[in-house]
């Protein structure tokens, strides 16, 4: 049974790998077999440690995806390490919070520059390679209940969320038929830094506890076995959909 899920030999870059879901997504991935390729803004010590601990290897890449740039050398510096990443996770993202009224530009392009743009043109360079190699690839990205749901004092998360999930779809549309998957896990509330002004209210943070079916918040650690199905080289039939994680959220 466990091999089914077993990614000995495979290499995977994960995006945002240093803290809460990407943290978790990156473990789950070392657990699994998989080296793993951590991408994130800062230095990742911690995700080294927990990916390392599973007798695999970590290599760390410090970039600002908010500047976006040439992602062909970024997976080159990746394959120079292990080889060329075989599944690459998305789950970088930032969330701006503010009224609709008082919303900034500046908050609009951040968001959608991490979020969505460095997302698409990632998973194009990734798809580029696999492609001219004629090799298997696999692509997740983390969605969330705002790829469904409109959301409250958050219009740049959630229009880069809805993004998310149409392409997704466009990618695997355009990429089924050369042995590339495209899905998406889309976590509920989930305790990481992202949710942690919301936790901090009292109010807001009992309205979505009350809600949630399963009667608590998510943590990262609910969400590896979505990325394991997803990732899972037996899954290469399974793409184009999303995988909600949310305790029950989007059911009520
Ligand atoms: P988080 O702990 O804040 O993680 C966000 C990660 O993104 C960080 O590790 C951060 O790494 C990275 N990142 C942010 N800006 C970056 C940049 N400019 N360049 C490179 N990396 C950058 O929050 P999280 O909840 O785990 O979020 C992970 C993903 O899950 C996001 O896409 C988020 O939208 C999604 N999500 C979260 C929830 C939730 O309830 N928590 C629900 C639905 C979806 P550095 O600090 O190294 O930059």
């Amino acid at each position: 049974m466990a091999g089914l899920f077993d990614l000995t030999g495979k290499t995977a870059l994960v995006t945002g790998a240093r803290t809460g879901i990407g943290a978790a997504l990156a473990e789950t991935l070392a657990q699994a077999g998989a080296d793993v390729v951590g991408l994130g803004s800062r230095t990742m010590p911690e995700t080294r440690a927990a990916v390392e601990a599973h007798g695999v290897r970590f290599h760390e890449i410090i970039r600002d995806l908010e500047a976006g740039g040439d992602f062909a050398a970024l997976l080159a510096d990746a394959a120079d390490r292990f080889g060329a990443p075989d599944i690459l996770v998305n789950n970088a993202g930032i969330i701006r919070r503010a009224d609709l009224v008082d919303f900034t530009e500046a908050d609009w392009d951040a968001v959608m520059a991490i979020n969505l743009k460095s997302l698409f043109f990632l998973s194009q360079a990734a798809a580029r390679d696999w492609i001219a190699r004629g090799v298997e690839g696999r692509i997740v990205n983390i969605a969330s209940l705002l790829s469904f749901q409109g959301g409250i004092r958050v219009p740049s998360y959630t229009a880069s969320k809805h993004g998310v999930l149409g392409l997704t779809r466009l990618m695997a549309n355009e990429l089924a038929g050369k042995r590339i998957t495209v899905n998406a896990i889309a976590p509920g509330y989930i305790e990481t830094d992202n949710t942690a002004p919301l936790r901090a209210d009292p109010v807001r943070s009992r309205q979505i506890l009350d809600r949630i079916p399963a009667g608590r918040w998510g943590l990262p650690d609910d969400l590896k076995t979505a990325l394991l199905f997803l990732a899972a080289p037996g899954s290469s039939y399974v793409t184009g959909t999303v995988v909600p994680v949310d305790g029950g959220w989007l059911a009520r």
